[in-house]
């Protein structure tokens, strides 16, 4: 037993030196590949080998360097990609589809609606974010499409103070707040600096749903030194597949150029159809990007700091 124990640890060692001469030769050649692979192997080996403390400290001082620099190369998803679900709070089409997704989303929902209670907590419970889905006064639309508890223009600065702090607290676990409609009251400025004012007060961020090209809230929010977050995309705004299908294209592009991203898709007449092409989407999108709730994108736009600045 003793003899094979000793020439299963000469073995070794000789294995143990053959790796850190190739280890010095794979980064004196540049080659970060072959090292990492090293490295990566190494705490193997070192068990393995039972030496000294100069072959394991090697191990315990080079490999985290470079394993760090093998997963930004080449592993570690380094693109963000928030998806936000918008029109929840009324069991509407495609909820129970879009709840189930295995990749983590923002659940936008409604204040004063049957299922809004529900929508939150199922939501929340599944780890994704939820977003109180304020409803505000369009430039075009009709009144009945805006919901209970509506930000309308008419309304004093009190009154509006009022609606929207109700509407967080109808809201359960809400991080943040959205805009449902609204392009009348994202380019008012009174209006606006009220609801900004309360998000911060109350430790939320609020997501410009960009329904009007005139939007003073991004403008706002960065005067206010609050996050300024706004969608790239629209999902769905027309309800046919084709459409839907081509705008994830468009996104699975930007993704490729760019290292974040902000989408909004809908329950309602889109929802089963946008919820198939979220879930297809999630084998195309490449490793290098990673689905992640809208606090998670906030966070690492705007680093820890602003965020907790926000918290009352
Ligand atoms: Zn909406």
């Amino acid at each position: 037993m003793r003899t094979i124990r000793v020439n299963n640890f000469a073995r070794l060692n000789h294995d143990h030196l053959l790796i850190r001469l190739l280890k010095r030769l794979a980064y004196r050649a540049g080659c970060l590949s072959a090292a990492s692979f090293l490295f990566l192997n190494a705490p193997c080996y070192a068990s393995f080998s039972g030496q000294g403390s100069d072959a394991y400290g090697l191990v315990r001082t080079q490999a985290p360097v470079s394993t760090d620099r093998a997963k930004q190369s080449y592993e570690a998803p380094h693109k963000k990609l928030a998806i936000v679900i918008d029109d929840f709070g009324n069991d509407m089409e495609g909820t129970s589809e879009i709840l189930a997704m295995p990749v983590k989303l923002t659940i936008a929902v409604m204040p004063f609606l049957r299922t809004t209670e529900r929508d939150a907590r199922l939501a929340h419970e599944r780890g994704f974010d939820v977003l109180v889905h304020l409803p505000m006064e369009p430039n075009q639309g009709k009144p009945e499409w805006l919901g209970p508890g509506a930000i309308m223009s008419s309304l004093s600065d009190s009154e509006i103070r009022q609606r929207v702090e109700q509407a967080i607290d109808n809201v359960p676990y809400a991080v943040g707040i959205n805009n449902h409609m609204g392009s009348k009251i994202t380019a008012d400025p009174r209006i606006m600096s009220i609801i900004l004012d309360v998000c911060r007060e109350r430790g939320l961020f609020f997501l410009d749903s960009r329904t009007n090209y005139r939007t003073i809230v991004g403008k706002l929010c960065r005067e206010k030194g609050m996050p300024d977050i706004g969608n790239q995309f629209f999902l769905d705004d027309q309800y046919n597949l084709p459409h839907i299908s081509s705008q994830m294209n468009k996104v699975i592009a930007w993704m490729k150029e760019h290292d974040s991203c902000v989408i909004i898709g809908h329950v309602g007449v889109p929802g089963t159809k946008t919820a198939s092409v979220i879930r297809s989407s999630i084998g195309k999108m490449g490793p290098e990007v990673e689905y992640v709730t809208l606090s998670q994108f906030v966070r690492q736009q705007n680093g820890e700091e602003l965020f907790r600045g926000m918290l009352p």
